[in-house]
């Protein structure tokens, strides 16, 4: 099979950059500016109010849902797009919690992204009930789901070192011990392969701006296993996911199916741009993207050991360990990081010293790849990291 990718005409790239971050924020799509455009012009501005029913505004977080949904391996009807990742935590962990009363440990793992572990311990804490929240190293995670677990609250892909836990086989040994389980697929929805119906999973949650390239600010999605949606009491029951919210009822009656799980009003606009941005994934499947994001990531560990012998890997080296990106530690990781931005390769920086680098095929050619590579040995060898300017730590690293 002849592949497709890189599909590097769908993204609008500056000049001579090389992006390795679309782990953090996926690059701007080039149908995108026309189309949001389209939307901000034509429906907010000609249809007004009418665009809720008249441009199918209303209907877009479950439309977003389900081709979400194809990426992920679950079913029409089973995803539902709005709110940030933060809430979307929260709003799982509630329900799943309602589902074993009888235990109060929550399971997580000290490479979980934090605000997941803050929106639990803030959830747990306020609920009063005695709950705790436990969390071990990511290979221990296994080993910890004993029968005192109610809920095991896992991303599937650390954030900092790209160690890929075993979806399936952890989701089969909770449930086999009684818990039930949430994924995050943060860093898995666009980037590797997910079947959410063969490993069974309660529920996922997961954003729309890393690897699906919503923009800054897209919002999340959150799955739930279809037997179980029609059991689950939105702990945010806000008025839209209501069962008739234009009764404007003073009683909460949850809403069919999915459509329970969304809160509020949704991003209009930042939904138009995820619309074409989903656009790419028809083009090309999960497994050749998975497949071709394994060899440009073996191929960027190869070199960088080769060439920048100072740099230490923090990933795994088996590439079905790994999700789609690579990490090093190096002590001067920050200023190395900032100098390799000034030269046009843009990947970035996790404390302590940790230089991540993201590999999403959909832009990213084994050209990229090693040039990426010695751009990066010519900063280390030259030491140019240490000027001052690279010293500075700007808000967002
Ligand atoms: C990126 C990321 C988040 C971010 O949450 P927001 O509410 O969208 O800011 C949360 N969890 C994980 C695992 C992430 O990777």
């Amino acid at each position: 099979m002849v592949s497709k990718l890189p599909l590097k005409h769908l993204f609008q790239l500056p000049e001579g950059v090389i992006y390795l971050d679309g782990n953090s924020l996926g690059p701007l799509p080039t149908t995108v500016p026309d189309h949001v455009g389209a939307a901000v012009t034509d429906q907010w501005g000609n249809m007004l109010i009418r665009g809720w029913n008249d441009a199918g505004w209303m209907a877009m977080p479950t439309q977003l849902g389900d081709r979400i949904g194809a990426l992920i391996g679950a079913p029409k009807g089973s995803v539902v797009v709005g709110d940030t990742l933060s809430i979307k935590v929260y709003q799982a962990l509630a329900a799943a919690i309602e589902r074993v009363p009888d235990r109060k440990v929550v399971l997580s793992d000290t490479g979980n992204f934090p605000t997941d572990l803050y929106m639990a311990k803030g959830l747990l804490d306020r609920l009063g009930q005695g709950h705790e929240l436990r969390t071990v190293a990511p290979q221990d995670v296994a080993a910890a789901i004993t029968d005192d677990v109610a809920v095991v609250l896992l991303t599937e892909v650390d954030y900092r070192t790209g160690r890929k836990h075993d979806m399936a086989a952890i989701t089969k040994r909770a449930q086999d011990q009684g818990a039930v389980v949430i994924w995050d697929l943060a860093h898995s929805a666009g980037a590797i392969e997910v079947d959410l119906t063969a490993c069974g999973a309660e529920f996922a949650v997961g954003c729309t701006y890393k690897y699906l390239n919503g923009g800054p600010g897209a919002p999340a999605f959150i799955y739930v296993r279809p037997d179980l949606i029609d059991q689950v009491d939105p702990a945010l029951a806000g008025w839209l996911g209501h069962a008739a919210p234009f009764d404007f009822d003073l009683e909460y009656r949850a809403g069919d199916g999915i459509e329970r799980m969304r809160v509020g009003t949704p991003p209009v606009i930042q939904m138009a741009a995820l619309a074409k941005s989903l656009d790419a994934f028809d083009q090309v499947s999960m497994r050749e993207i998975r497949l071709k994001s394994a060899t440009l990531s073996d191929l960027f560990i190869e070199l960088v050991e080769a060439k920048c012998p100072m740099l230490t890997l923090h990933s795994p080296r088996d590439a079905a360990e790994r999700g789609s990106q690579v990490s090093f530690a190096f002590d001067h990781g920050y200023a190395a990081m900032q100098a390799l931005i000034a030269r046009g390769v843009i990947g970035d920086f996790r404390a302590p010293n940790v230089m991540r680098f993201g590999f999403t095929p959909l832009y990213i050619d084994e050209t990229d790849v090693t040039r990426a590579v010695d751009i990066l040995a010519d900063i280390l060898a030259s030491k140019i990291y240490e000027a001052p300017e690279y010293q500075t730590k700007s808000r967002v690293t």
